[in-house]
């Protein structure tokens, strides 16, 4: 059994205060307090995974594209690819195969 401590809700968190602070979270800048919260939050909540996921990715493309010596093109359009495809899930699921 573990306490409950109703000051601290951690499923009450906001998703628009968690997603405001997703940036700081995916650049490690939250405070301790901060990370906690989130990551509880994440593991909860489906959208907010998705938008942290989306962030992440989006952290990885800019930081290649800001060393292109560390960024072959190969890897470049295999990262294009992915995303791409990331956002064709869920968009037409016709070509199901059993
Ligand atoms: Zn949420």
């Amino acid at each position: 059994m573990s306490p409950i401590d109703p000051d601290r809700d951690l499923s009450r968190t906001d998703c628009a205060a968690v997603v405001l602070r997703l940036f700081e979270y995916v650049d490690n800048e939250a405070c301790a307090d901060d990370r906690v919260q989130i990551k509880a939050h994440l593991d909860e909540c489906g959208a907010c995974l998705r938008e942290y996921e989306r962030d992440l990715l989006l952290k990885a493309l800019v930081r290649r594209a800001c060393e292109p010596e560390a960024a072959p093109r190969a890897l470049r359009l295999q990262i294009m690819s992915r995303i791409t495809s990331v956002s064709w899930t869920g968009a037409d699921r016709t070509g199901q195969q059993r």
